[in-house]
C-alpha cells in the first residue's frame, strides 16, 4: 500500500511549491527491487547524498543513492534558495565551544560549498537561474554591531569579500524602510534549489552513478562488516553506506534520532511582478535575509515572483495558513506588494542541532552520517558530500576534524525537546520584537 512504502512522504509527490511547477523535466528514477550489491550506498538524494555521490563518482566508485520519495524532495528542492557561506553558528561560537584550532579549520571551509555549487553548475551546465550577491540585513544598532563584528572576524580570518552597506547604500539594493542597513557578501548567492538538485542527480548518473526513487528505506543494518539497507521491495549490501536522510530520516536508524530535531519553515511565491516592479523591490537582485532569531528570507526568482520564506515550527509540523502567516512578515518589509496574489505557499523540514553546528560521523566502521545544517545547508551539504567523499576515499584528515566535534543533546531528551526549544525560541524571538 502506498503510505506503507512512504511513511514520511505521502505518496512521493513534490510538495505545492513554485519549485515544483517550474522544475526542469528530469526522468522517473526505478523503484529498489530485489536484492542488489554496490560499493557505496547513499539514503537521500537531498545535497548531501547528491553531492557526496557525485564527488565519488567522478573518482569512479560504483555509487548508488536510494531516495524514499523523488530526487530534490526534502528540503534541498524546497528551500529558499540562498547561497550564503558559513555555517549557521558563527565562527565566534565555534571558537568559544571548540577552541581557535577548530574555529580557523571551519573559517578555512565556509566559502567552500558556494565554490562547489558554482563549479557543478559550469562544469554540467545545470539550468538553475543561478545569481551572485547575498545580503544580511539588520533592523537595530545592535544588528549592525553584530554585523560589522562578524565582518571583521570573518576579516581577520583572511575572508574579505564583505561589505557593511548604511541605511542609504542599503537601499540601492533592497527598497525597504525597515532597516538600519546590511552587509553584503559578493561571494554569497541564490538559485532555484529543486532544479540544481535535478541537475546534480543528471550529473550523478552521467558518471555512472544510479538513482532509486520511491524506495523509503525502513531499516538499517549497520553493525554488519558490509551495511545492509532495507526497502520494501528490495535490499542493498554496501562496502560503505552513507545516511544522508536529515530531517526526513524519523527514527530508522535511532543513534541518529536523538541528535537532531525537525524544524519546520515556510517559503511562498508571489505572482510574476514584472522586470520593473521586481526591479524596483530588490534592484542588484541579491537574496536577502535579516539576521533576527526569527528570520525573513527572500529573493526573485528567475520570472520575478518575489519568493519570501520565514518562521519556524518545532517538530516540524505545518502551520494551518502559510500564507496568512508569511504575507504579515512580507507585508511589514514592502508594504508596496500589499493586496499582490500569492501563486504559491509551502513548508518544509530541516534539522536543527543543539548547537546549530551541523554534525558529520560514522557508525560503527563503514556506515557515515551528516545532518544537522541548522536552516543554512545549501552550501555546508555541499561541503560536507566533498568532506564524506574524501573520508571514503581514504584521507578523513578533514572528516576527522568534524567528527570530534562533540554534539550536544538536546534539553529534555525526545520527549521534551519540542516544548523546550519553543520555549527558548519563544525567549529569542521576544527579543527580536523588543530590538535587543
Ligand atoms: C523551507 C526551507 C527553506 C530553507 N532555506 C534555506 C536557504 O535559503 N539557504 C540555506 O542555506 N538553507 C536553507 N534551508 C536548509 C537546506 O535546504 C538544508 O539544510 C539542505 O537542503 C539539507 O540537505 P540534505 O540533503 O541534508 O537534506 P534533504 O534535502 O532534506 O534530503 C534528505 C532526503 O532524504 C530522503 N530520505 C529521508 N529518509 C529516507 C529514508 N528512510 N529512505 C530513503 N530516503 C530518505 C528524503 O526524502 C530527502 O529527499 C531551508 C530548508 C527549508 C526546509
Amino acid at each position: 500500500m502506498t503510505m506503507k512504502r512512504h511513511p514520511y512522504a505521502g505518496d512521493g509527490s513534490h510538495t505545492t511549491s513554485y519549485y515544483a511547477a517550474s522544475a526542469n523535466p528530469a526522468p522517473e528514477r526505478p523503484e529498489l527491487v530485489g536484492d542488489h550489491r554496490i560499493d557505496v550506498c547513499i539514503v537521500g538524494a537531498g545535497y548531501s547524498g547528491l553531492s557526496t555521490g557525485l564527488h565519488l563518482a567522478e573518482k569512479g566508485y560504483k555509487v548508488a543513492i536510494i531516495e524514499g520519495a523523488r530526487v530534490g524532495w526534502g528540503a534541498s528542492g524546497r528551500n529558499g534558495g540562498q547561497i550564503v557561506n558559513g555555517l549557521n553558528a558563527s565562527l565566534q561560537t565555534i571558537k568559544k565551544r571548540y577552541g581557535q584550532d577548530t574555529a580557523t579549520f571551519v573559517a578555512g571551509l565556509v566559502q567552500e560549498g558556494g565554490e562547489i555549487i558554482r563549479e557543478r553548475v559550469r562544469t554540467y551546465d545545470i539550468q538553475c537561474d543561478l545569481k551572485e550577491r547575498n545580503i544580511f540585513t539588520g533592523l537595530t544598532g545592535a544588528h549592525m554591531k553584530e554585523l560589522e563584528e562578524r565582518m571583521n572576524l570573518w576579516a581577520s580570518y583572511g575572508i574579505k569579500n564583505q561589505e557593511m552597506l548604511d541605511k542609504e547604500q542599503l537601499r540601492e539594493h533592497v527598497n525597504s524602510d525597515l532597516y538600519a542597513g546590511g552587509l553584503i557578501d559578493h561571494s554569497g548567492g541564490h538559485m532555484h534549489p529543486l532544479n540544481l538538485a535535478l541537475g546534480e542527480a543528471a550529473a550523478f548518473e552521467r558518471n555512472g552513478g544510479v538513482i532509486y526513487e520511491m524506495s523509503p528505506v525502513v531499516e538499517v543494518d549497520h553493525a554488519s562488516p558490509q551495511p545492509v539497507v532495507r526497502t520494501a521491495k528490495g535490499s542493498m549490501t554496501c562496502q560503505t553506506l552513507v545516511l544522508c536522510g536529515n530531517a526526513y530520516l524519523g527514527k530508522v536508524v535511532p543513534t541518529l534520532t536523538s541528535r537532531v530535531m525537525p524544524v519546520s519553515t515556510q517559503v511562498m511565491a508571489t505572482e510574476p511582478l514584472g522586470e520593473e516592479r521586481a526591479h524596483d523591490l530588490l534592484p542588484t537582485d541579491a537574496c536577502v535575509e535579516d539576521i533576527r532569531y526569527i528570520l525573513d528570507y527572500y529573493r526573485l526568482s528567475g520570472d520575478k515572483r518575489l519568493l519570501f520564506g520565514g518562521g519556524t515550527v518545532y517538530g516540524g509540523s505545518d502551520p494551518r495558513d502559510i500564507k496568512a502567516k508569511l504575507e504579515r512578515n512580507m507585508d511589514k518589509v514592502f508594504p508596496q506588494l500589499k493586496g499582490v496574489k500569492i501563486d504559491y505557499a509551502w513548508s518544509g523540514n530541516f534539522a536543527l542541532s543543539f548547537s546549530r553546528v551541523p554534525q558529520m560521523g560514522r557508525i560503527g566502521d563503514n556506515t557515515y552520517f551528516a545532518h544537522g545544517y541548522s536552516g543554512h545547508g545549501v552550501t555546508g551539504s555541499h561541503t560536507f558530500g566533498r568532506i564524506l567523499s574524501e573520508a571514503i576515499d581514504g584521507d578523513l584528515t578533514r572528516f576527522d576534524v568534524f567528527e570530534k566535534v562533540p554534539w550536544l543533546p538536546f534539553p529534555g531528551g525526545r520527549l521534551l525537546r519540542v516544548p523546550y526549544s519553543v520555549m527558548g525560541s519563544w525567549w529569542y524571538g521576544l527579543r527580536d520584537r523588543l530590538g535587543v
